[in-house]
């Protein structure tokens, strides 16, 4: 049997790599706390699982849904946007609902990418971005995100040679895996340089719900012009513990929301209708666990960042997302600290390099874990600390 070069060349997605590891240490009877994946440990508000129940229990939600999504749904992300954002939306041209935004993201290089083709990509970022261009025989072109910079990309040094052949740019703020926020200015910057080089905006923003300390990060849509040169994916995965039930949407640019529909009509038969109205119960319905769920997190990572910075580690205290990110300590590169936490404390952290070539150096750590988890695995790496330390001394 042979199996197509393209995945064949394809890696295996990160973190199932790190799955299967912690499975290898768990089936030997170790116990390992897991600051890896960013999938929310609380539960899907209850209103919208009343919701869900009660839609699965009508036959007309039992058929083929239409792909391009319910009517209501597309209202109610409409109305969210007006309502979050002051984003006004054509609910039929400007949105799209998506099998989660993974899902989007994924097929909408094929929707705008020829072969040869180039995409400007962040590096270090979330891994489909890159792979879905390549999947696209369209070829990635990596924009560093350093922390001189706010871990903003330096627009102005991507080359003319390059800015000739890209046709999109990918960006995502707040930020995974860094935890970096951008403010509309820098939006503002990324409409110009679109509107220059006639490059389509991508942004992916599923977190603009799950910030601190009072921070609304802002959408893309904001900007002026945004809707002339771009997109912007959303999820109800983050902002609503609803990782599990598939579902995201993009909005904005209503030629390439046409593409992407086009695009999605001929491949899949839509989202469970069920879980669109849950979805709509999620958008329209009693938003105060929000704010419940932040607290939680923004608890969370007061006594992370505390815990690495007592390590000794350089962490910026991330205004929004769901992660930390830490610079590795002196004498180990990301993939080498991350083997050691898990060999030597059984905690695992996803190593910057897993994001991209600029993330050598750095580690990423999810808030998601469940408190008495949390502080136990934070008290093992206190303890790695000391393990540190001796071997310093020696
Ligand atoms: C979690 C995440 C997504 C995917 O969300 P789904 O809607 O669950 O597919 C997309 N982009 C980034 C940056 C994420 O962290």
């Amino acid at each position: 049997m042979q199996i197509a070069k393209r995945i064949e060349n394809l890696p295996p997605y990160l973190f199932v790599t790190i799955s299967r590891k912690i499975a290898e240490k768990r089936a030997r009877g170790e116990e390992v706390i897991s600051f890896g994946i960013g999938d929310p440990d609380l539960a899907t508000p209850s209103h919208i699982i009343e919701r869900l129940c009660q839609a699965a229990k009508d036959p007309a939600n039992h058929r083929y849904p239409e792909s391009e999504g319910l009517p209501e749904l597309r209202q109610a992300i409409a109305q969210w946007y007006q309502q979050r954002f002051d984003v006004g939306l054509d609910p039929n041209a400007e949105v799209l609902p998506l099998i989660g935004s993974k899902e989007g993201i994924g097929h909408l290089a094929w929707c705008l990418l020829n072969p040869g083709d180039v995409a400007l990509v962040p590096d270090p970022a979330y891994p489909v971005y890159s792979i879905s261009t390549t999947l696209a025989d369209a070829e990635p072109y990596y924009l560093p995100l350093r922390p001189e910079n706010g871990y903003l990309p330096d627009l102005g040094a991507v080359p003319q040679t390059i800015l000739d052949r890209a046709k999109i740019l990918w960006i995502c703020y707040p930020n995974n895996p860094t935890g970096a926020v951008a403010d509309t200015a820098f939006f503002d910057r990324v409409v110009a340089f679109a509107k220059q080089h006639d490059i389509i905006v991508c942004h992916d923003g599923p977190y603009t719900e799950v910030a601190y300390d009072g921070y609304r990060p802002p959408s893309f849509l904001q900007a002026v012009g945004a809707k002339e040169v771009g997109v912007e994916f959303h999820s109800l995965s983050k902002s609503y513990n609803m990782t599990g039930w598939r579902v995201g949407m993009v909005v904005g640019n209503s030629q390439v929301i046409d593409a992407l529909k086009r695009f999605k009509s001929n491949l899949d038969s839509g989202i469970p209708q069920a879980i669109q109205l849950a979805a709509v119960e999620a958008l329209t319905g009693p938003q105060d666990e929000l704010t419940l769920h932040n607290n939680i997190y923004q608890r969370r990572r007061d006594l992370m960042v505390e815990t690495l910075r007592d390590m000794g580690l350089e962490v910026l205290l991330p205004k929004a997302s769901l992660y930390v990110w830490a610079k590795v300590p002196p004498g180990y590169d990301s993939a080498g600290f991350a083997s050691e936490l898990l060999e030597q404390v059984g905690v695992v952290v996803t190593p910057g390099t897993g994001y991209g070539k600029a993330g050598e150096g750095y580690v990423r750590l999810s808030l998601t874990i469940p408190d008495a988890s949390l502080v136990k695995g934070l008290s093992r790496l206190s303890a790695w600390k000391g393990t540190l330390g001796r071997s310093k001394n020696r």
